[in-house]
């Protein structure tokens, strides 16, 4: 219990120096963050990271992204309780249990079978029942439970993949970092009443969103 204090107090202090102090002002973000138990999420060998101010391995080659990066990216979608929400590259699955205290429904998509596996087990065992893990090609969305209120990539694509815009409802938004392969900017889309319209957040870096309409290797 003590190890539990000790990794909560980690935590609520990683929110206040890395997050609300960099401007986050969205009390959802800042409430789910000081929930979820990252330290869960992360390899075992990681843990004593789990707080830390930057990404971390999760293995197969592929990280989970900074706390900060993840609550810029939460704030921008812009999340309302009663959304359905799609995440594309779920990854450990700490971003989906992030949207999951801030939405209805989320389906995260990841493409490496490993960590989708690693993601459900993580999630059920806290007790997650609005979450869940599908494995495929994200760039292609998710088709057969569509349409979303919100559609998050967490990894770098070359563009907004075209299959997402029929995937999201009118009034829906679309966060994505988008540029090359070793810099990119967060993207935010607003699907209109049949027109897109387009922001440009913060400057970042993520691994590549392989697949359909991914990076090609
Ligand atoms: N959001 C995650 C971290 C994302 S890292 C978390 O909270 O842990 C980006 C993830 O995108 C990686 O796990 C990678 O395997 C996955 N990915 C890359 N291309 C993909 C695709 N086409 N479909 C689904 N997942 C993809």
């Amino acid at each position: 219990m003590a190890a539990e204090d000790a990794l909560r107090h980690e935590r609520y202090a990683m929110v206040e120096s890395q997050v609300v102090a960099r401007h986050i002002r969205d009390d959802r973000v800042i409430a789910a963050m000081k929930a979820v138990p990252r330290h869960e999420f992360v390899p075992e060998d990681q843990r004593a990271q789990a707080y830390a101010d930057r990404a971390l391995p999760i293995g197969y080659g592929q990280t989970i992204s900074q706390p900060y990066m993840v609550a810029v990216m939460c704030e921008l979608l812009d999340v309302e309780p009663g959304h359905k929400v799609l995440e594309i590259g779920a990854g450990s699955g700490y971003q989906a249990a992030l949207l999951g205290h801030m939405a209805a429904w989320v389906d995260g998509i990841e493409i490496v079978p490993e960590l989708v596996t690693k993601a459900r087990k993580t999630l059920a065992m806290l007790g997650y029942t609005n979450v869940a893990i599908h494995e495929g090609d994200g760039s292609l969305g998710y088709p057969e439970s569509s349409p979303y209120d919100r559609i998050v990539i967490a990894a770098a694509a070359p563009d907004v993949p075209p299959p997402l815009y029929d995937q999201l409802t009118t009034g829906g938004r679309i966060v994505a970092p988008v540029g090359s392969r070793h810099s990119q900017q967060v993207l935010i889309v607003t699907k209109r009443d049949g027109d897109l319209d387009l922001d440009r957040g913060i400057g970042c870096v993520f691994v590549p969103l392989v697949g359909e309409h991914g990076w090609q290797f």
